[in-house]
């Protein structure tokens, strides 16, 4: 039994107001004197509860009365003008994410190893980080406070995971009973106040695929434009989550979403004009499927949820072949078909080094660099990364951790290797098992690098 599932959700207890983390010199905070450490406590007369208030309060406000609780305990009013586009200069300690009281079948807390750092077992609910990065929240135990927030403070877009519009199925998927599963009223409030709502399905195979999956793509689809999109993505099994209820997600599984969901979105293209329900990545890539166009994702309204990643990393590597072959050209290196292939840095020792990526994604991009080696003389290859510390059926880059990149560098060839930016926390080096970037480093015989597209990109160019 996992703690929050029997717990209310609840906002963390926490002091008043919000810290300041950051004073920047030569800016109006650094003129009043504040200092890390002191609480902005109100903005004009009104309760500053995080960073957000403080933003929401003093937009467009060019006289202010900010009331700070000084870290030394001492109370000061400062009265304040500025210049519209002024900016304070305050950098502001981090939201503590709320927590949610619900007990998923899927959830990913339950697939992390007992070792895994603190920070992967907190099971954020969270409208404000849905607002500010994306985070999925189920609104099932929203507070009016927070609508009313939501609402007043237009925290739009927000993400919604919905799994299934059945009543009966979604309560099962989350864990808890069909009231508190039942966010129609909630929904519908949102998108009153002018809320955009991305969706998010998890599919769980025999659970809310098939008829319970049509039914939530139209039911949603009711609600277009408010509801903008909905990002359908498959249930992912660890070898520490293994409910017998749930059911791994298979090629032939997949093979069959993508053609009942492909005749789908030619329905809702005719009809709203946009896809509106996309299919993660993984569907297509476990299915053996191609990856639709460019043109299927529209605006790429979730890429960051694995929706259009692979078409739109596979769109850059297109312009970086059309800028190698420029610069081929202009170096008279351009390759008559049967000609000798010449490395683009001529005199130079050719690229030679190894790109280490998810096992889901590596047959793929091993396609990718087989035409750039051809391109440009280089010898770049692609080692499939085993993920054991999740196991299961893990095969995404994101998820690879420190410890799986070792275990794979004897496969290392060349003279450096690069892993995906996305398996290293965005603030701080560090992957999901804790180890570091820089340790990491030490252990490999040639240079190691993170890297996301574009500097992957500068690297080889
Ligand atoms: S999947 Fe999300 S909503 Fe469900 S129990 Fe886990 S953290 Fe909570």
């Amino acid at each position: 039994m996992y703690e929050f599932a029997v717990t209310p959700a609840v906002t963390q207890i926490r002091r008043r107001g919000v810290e300041i983390s950051e004073v920047s010199p030569g800016t109006i905070a650094a003129e009043l004197e504040l200092e890390r450490g002191d609480r902005v406590m109100r903005v004009n007369g009104r309760v500053v509860r995080d960073y957000l208030d403080f933003r929401f309060h003093t937009a467009g406000e060019t006289d202010l009365t900010i009331d700070v609780r000084k870290h030394t305990g001492e109370d000061w009013e400062l009265n304040i003008e500025r210049e519209e586009s002024e900016d304070f200069g305050l950098l502001f300690e981090q939201i503590v994410p709320r927590q949610c009281a619900n007990e998923c079948l899927f959830c990913f807390c339950k697939g992390n190893p007992e070792t895994a750092r603190p920070s992967l077992f907190v099971r954020d609910e969270d409208v404000r980080l849905s607002f500010l990065y994306g985070n999925y929240t189920t609104l099932t135990s929203i507070t009016e406070d927070e609508m009313k927030r939501v609402t007043e403070q237009r925290l739009t877009p927000q993400y919604v995971s919905v799994h299934a519009t059945d009543l009966d199925v979604r309560a099962y998927l989350l864990g808890v009973d069909k009231k508190r599963a039942d966010i129609s009223d909630k929904l519908q409030r949102l998108m009153d106040a002018g809320i955009d709502i991305h969706a998010q399905v998890v599919l769980c195979p025999k659970i809310n695929d098939g008829e319970i999956l049509r039914r939530t793509i139209n039911d949603l689809a009711a609600l277009h434009p408010r509801v903008t999109s909905v990002a359908i993505v498959p249930l992912g099994l660890t070898r520490y989550l293994n409910d017998p209820r749930l059911t791994p997600v298979t090629p032939e599984f997949c093979r069959e979403t993508i053609q009942q969901v492909s005749e789908m979105q030619r329905d809702l293209r005719a009809r709203l004009g946009a896809t509106f329900a996309f299919l993660g990545d993984e569907i297509y890539l476990k299915a053996g499927h191609e990856i639709p166009s460019r043109k299927h994702y529209g605006e790429y309204p979730q890429i960051e949820d694995g929706i259009g990643m692979v078409r739109s990393f596979a769109n850059e590597f297109e312009k970086l072949m059309r800028t190698v072959s420029m610069c081929s050209l202009e170096r008279g290196l351009a390759r008559p078909a049967g000609a000798q292939v010449r490395p683009l840095n001529e005199g130079k020792a050719p690229l030679r080094g190894t790109i280490l990526t998810g096992t889901l994604f590596a047959p793929v991009l091993r396609e990718m660099m087989e035409r750039f080696n051809d391109r440009i003389g280089s010898e770049v290859i692609v080692a499939p990364v085993v993920n054991d510390y999740f196991g299961g059926d893990v095969s995404v880059a994101g998820l690879l951790t420190g410890g799986d990149f070792l275990a794979a560098r004897e496969n290392v060839r060349g003279d450096f290797a690069i892993i995906p930016r996305v398996a290293v926390k965005s603030d701080d080096p560090i992957f999901l098992d804790g180890m570091r970037l820089d340790d990491l480093q030490k252990e490999f015989p040639v240079p190691l690098h993170a890297f996301d597209f574009d500097q992957l990109a500068s690297f080889l160019n």
